[in-house]
């Protein structure tokens, strides 16, 4: 059997799938709750304007926005950021450690507003792109947060509803957050 019969033959068997997929453990959640997480939106870059979806999604905030980040240079989606923190949602952002020199106007600007702003060290790099929002929206991809993603990238974007999909974010994100600084 070839290969790409080999993966059909796997996903029409969700049995044989899971088992394929490993032990529940090596999983962060069940199955059952990933599965009812509702797919909100789905972008490419191109031709998607990616950083307007992001956008879009902080000014629907009302409570909260948990930022996790590689690079961040889009000034745009900074500005939404801060313009969330002016209206009185809690904006963390949570940067590798590297940012804050290579990302020198972003950093300044959350600084300047005075948005809580750590710099993850303890990994090669931190590499996730991740924003969860009012515990209930989690934003994921290959999508950095930058000018170049937008505009010079084949990126993709997944925005997702479920509380315990946000939650399970939001708790790698603290993690994250209580070894930053
Ligand atoms: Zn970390």
């Amino acid at each position: 059997m070839g290969r790409g019969l080999l993966v059909l033959a796997l996903l029409h068997t969700p049995l044989v799938l899971a088992q394929a997929l490993g032990s529940s453990d090596s999983m962060v959640m069940d199955p059952q709750a990933l599965s009812r997480a509702e797919v909100v939106g789905l972008y490419f870059t191109p031709p998607s304007d990616i950083a307007s979806a992001v956008v879009q999604v902080i000014a629907s905030a009302k409570r909260e926005v948990l930022v996790q980040a590689y690079g961040f240079t889009h000034i745009g989606i900074a500005q939404a950021l801060v313009g969330a923190h002016q209206r009185g949602v809690e904006v963390k952002v949570l940067l590798d450690q590297k940012s804050e020199s290579t990302n020198r106007l972003v950093v300044e600007l959350f600084q300047s507003n005075h948005i809580s702003l750590r710099f993850d060290g303890s990994h090669a790099i931190a590499h996730n792109k991740v924003m969860v929002i009012d515990g209930q929206v989690v934003i994921t991809g290959s999508f950095n947060f930058t000018q170049s993603a937008q505009s010079r990238n084949a990126e993709n974007l997944l925005v997702l509803r479920s509380e315990e999909l946000a939650n399970n974010y939001k708790q790698n994100w603290l993690t994250h957050w209580a070894h930053s600084r």
